[in-house]
């Protein structure tokens, strides 16, 4: 802000690290508005980088953290073409491009959310309010500046970043800004997958999973992210499936607060977890070879989800070996177990079966076998593995029922203690 301000620019602090300053939160990242343009920005920062088409800003980046420099941007639906360049809207009102300029208060209307559009000014430390922001954060309000309708035609994100700050701030929003969320949903399947994918990653690995999955389906929204996941949720036998996906949640949530690492995987691996649990019945039914119908199951479950929100590989293929993890944690005989040990997944692979038993009890003898097993020391482990007789007996009995061995469902009875 400094630098642009030295050049003679206007530069102020806004969005996200304004709210949560004033809210004493840490800021997640710092956004910056600017009367500069982006080339001249570009010319004023050795490490930055002019990104994006539809919103074209600049990233500039100090160490790890990148600042996201925008030029302050006007509604530009006012005038014609002739004027200069205009906003470029589809059919029904959504916006394909946005890289009309203004001054900073028609900056401020532009933005999404009242408490999104509050200014802090270096020139004499003030924060400025144009749109009522002010009120709405110390009355915890998430309220779209304008039209809500109008709002979320012309970007349906708008809708889950409505659903996204009020369970990360623990706010109500507005009435008028919730009221046609249940209606809308269907604006998602607009949104390129690309950008779906990364608002999920924001919904879900933001420390508010739990306040934020409940809230989407409230709202109706989470069923357009994953129709296959809400399909069964809504046929959910005892809540069984919606215990584990609960408890992913929580994890996730947990293991955020407390500053460790979340893969994605691990939280798709939850959320697709019962649409693949139930095209695996269906593939059985079918006589599939056991590992095959694993497989399948898996492809026909990213294929259906990919249509609607992208699943890239890097997440997609952990998430696929955690799924399989489950079905080899069964074998618990001889060297097997020893070498799932050093499986790059084993851990998320065992944390996924520890979760499932806590959602299911026929998974809970199974959870807790590896878990004296990474408790023991070698010759307890030794013991562990012996196939004893009542091993070889469960073992002949899980050979004939596949489904029971990998306990998947409420009706499987558990595999006895070896
Ligand atoms: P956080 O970074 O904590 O997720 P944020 O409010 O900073 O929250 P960003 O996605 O970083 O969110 O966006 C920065 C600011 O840009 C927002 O506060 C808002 O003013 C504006 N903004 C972002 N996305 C939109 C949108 N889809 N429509 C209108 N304004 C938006
Ligand atoms: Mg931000």
């Amino acid at each position: 802000m400094y630098r642009l301000r030295e050049a003679g620019h206007r530069a102020c602090l806004v969005g996200g690290g304004v709210r949560d300053l004033l809210l004493g939160r840490e800021p997640k990242d710092f956004d910056i508005a600017t009367d500069a343009l982006p080339e001249q920005v570009y010319a004023l920062f050795r490490n930055c980088r002019l990104i994006g088409r539809r919103f074209r800003l600049a990233h500039v980046q100090f160490g790890r953290e990148i600042i996201e420099v925008a030029t302050f941007r006007a509604c530009g639906d006012i005038g014609d073409e002739a004027d200069g360049p205009t906003v470029e809207r589809a059919k029904n009102g959504r916006i394909l491009s946005d890289n009309v300029y203004g001054d900073i208060e028609d900056d401020a209307w532009r933005r999404d959310f009242t408490v999104n559009a509050l200014y802090y000014d270096i020139t004499n430390f003030a924060v400025l309010d144009y749109v009522g922001g002010m009120a709405d954060l110390s009355n915890g309000l998430i309220r779209l500046i304008g039209d809500p309708i109008e709002r979320y035609h012309e970007d349906p994100v708008r809708m889950l970043r409505a659903v996204r700050f009020a369970a990360k701030l623990g706010f109500q929003i507005d009435p008028a800004t919730a009221a046609p969320l249940r209606q809308l949903g269907h604006l998602l399947e607009q949104i390129p997958p690309a950008r779906l994918h990364d608002e999920i990653l924001k919904l879900f690995m933001s420390g508010s999973a739990i306040q934020t999955f409940e809230l989407l389906r409230h709202y109706r929204l989470f069923g357009w992210l994953f129709p296959e996941t809400e399909r069964c949720l809504n046929r959910q036998k005892h809540h069984y499936p919606k215990v584990l996906l609960v408890r992913a949640l929580a994890n996730t949530d947990q293991r955020l607060t407390e500053g460790k690492p979340v893969h994605p995987a691990f939280l798709f691996a939850a959320l697709l977890w019962e649409p693949f649990q139930e095209r695996l019945q269906q593939l059985e039914v079918e006589a599939l070879d056991e590992s095959e119908a694993q497989q399948d199951a898996a492809e026909m479950v990213i294929q259906a989800q990919v249509r609607h929100a992208a699943l890239p590989r890097r997440h997609s293929l952990p998430m696929r070996e955690i799924w399989e993890m489950q079905q080899r944690l069964t074998c618990r005989t001889g060297k097997r177990p020893f070498r799932l040990l050093s499986h790059p997944r084993f851990r998320a692979a065992y944390d996924f079966l520890v979760l499932r038993a806590e959602a299911d009890e026929s998974a809970q003898e199974l959870a807790d076998w590896w878990t004296r097993f990474l408790a023991a020391d070698e010759s307890g482990r030794g013991r562990m593995t012996q196939p004893t007789a009542q091993a070889k007996k469960s073992k002949s009995r899980r050979r004939r029922k596949p489904r029971s061995a990998r306990g998947g469902t409420q009706t499987v009875p558990p595999v006895p203690e070896t």
